[in-house]
């Protein structure tokens, strides 16, 4: 394997995923070549090969940490071997989301693209420079793929802005629930319920700090216009399913906030008459805070999290993405799955 060519995880269409030898990218002016180290598969992953939304041709994997292999000449202040990630492109400060501080949905930001998506299930990918962030020496390979994931968690407590004496309710002890619980006991809050059907997630949300450890048929149908017996002030919905956020909806207190995260194809139906007699709020939690990638890689630095519980203690290389994608959303994966794609390099098509 040259430099001139490297492995990389392409899905081909209709759910299925080959591993390729393709052209190694080279950086442009002002861009860097890293060597992945990890990357962590998201539920986003998922969605993109299960429900069959990726473009052919594509290569997914947005969630990595990595090390500088190659510079453009007209890059300063990096070398070769530095440890890094790259945070998305800052937002405009300026257009009405901006101004409204809801910079994750700036109008100015490109979608992404996934017709040409280069991600990192590969060994190399491209980085603007001014995008990369350097990863404290405190924080192994594995916990900075984790920066990705973790600025999404960090965004939705921003929104949601929890006080720690809340009671707060996760539905989905998925890799996103889970870093979703950590991060509010990295916040203070402990009063944390977790509803998730696997008892496996079930398990590993009670590692990660949920207090109490309930299935979804634990959740009480509330009385007409009044909040159930013990209710929540917030709820972060993490698992994507429709019955999972209309049951969350039914549990928040007066004034209670339901924060969407997990993304799903099934549509929930929310009980109007009960948001408007209790005032309930329902947010969309998208993306990042405007320095979520920096607020991750120093909660990661800080040794609050339990590293351990949130990544899945099997490891695997480009080889093991789609049975672990499955896996992942059959809920038999404890924690997030991470990929180290220089392991494994066999089978290849070129
Ligand atoms: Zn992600
Ligand atoms: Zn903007």
């Amino acid at each position: 394997m040259t430099a001139d060519s490297m492995q990389a995880l392409v899905y081909t269409g209709a759910g299925e995923l080959e591993v390729q030898v393709v052209a190694a990218p080279d950086p442009g002016p002002g861009e860097a070549r890293i060597e992945i180290a990890r990357c962590g598969i998201c539920g986003t992953d998922l969605h993109l090969v299960l429900e069959n939304y990726a473009r052919p041709g594509s290569v997914l994997g947005h969630e990595w940490s990595g090390r500088i292999a190659a510079l453009a000449s007209d890059v300063d202040g990096w070398s070769l071997g530095d440890r890094v990630v790259a945070a998305p492109p800052p937002a405009c400060g300026e257009c009405r989301s901006c101004r409204r501080g809801r910079p994750a949905v700036c109008r100015r930001r490109g979608a992404t693209d996934y017709l040409s998506f280069r991600g990192a299930f590969a060994e190399y990918v491209i980085a603007d420079s001014s995008l990369l962030r350097r990863i404290p020496d405190k924080v192994d390979d594995r916990a900075a793929a984790l920066t990705e994931p973790l600025a999404v968690a960090l965004h939705a407590l921003s929104l949601a802005a929890p006080e720690p004496d809340d009671r707060v309710l996760v539905t989905g002890a998925g890799p996103l629930g889970l870093l979703a619980i950590a991060a509010l006991r990295a916040r203070g809050v402990s009063d944390i319920t977790v509803s998730e059907p696997a008892s496996l997630r079930r398990d590993q949300a009670e590692k990660v700090g949920a207090r109490r450890l309930i299935e979804p048929s634990d959740l009480a149908d509330p009385p007409m216009g009044e909040p159930v017996t013990t209710p929540f002030d917030i709820a972060f919905e993490c698992s994507g399913r429709a019955d999972a956020a209309a049951a969350a909806l039914d549990q928040l207190d007066r004034a209670g906030t339901l924060v969407l995260l997990g993304t799903g194809s099934t549509e929930p139906r929310f009980n109007h008459n009960r948001m408007i007699v209790l005032e309930l709020v329902v947010l969309g939690s998208y993306n990042y805070d405007a320095d979520g990638f920096d607020d991750a890689l120093s909660m990661l630095s800080s040794d609050i999290l339990p590293i351990d519980e949130l990544v899945d203690p099997v490891e695997i290389g480009l080889l093991g993405v789609a049975s672990a994608i499955r896996e992942s959303a059959d809920g038999k994966r404890r924690g997030k799955v991470l990929v180290d794609p220089s392991a494994a390099r066999t089978d290849v098509h070129q």
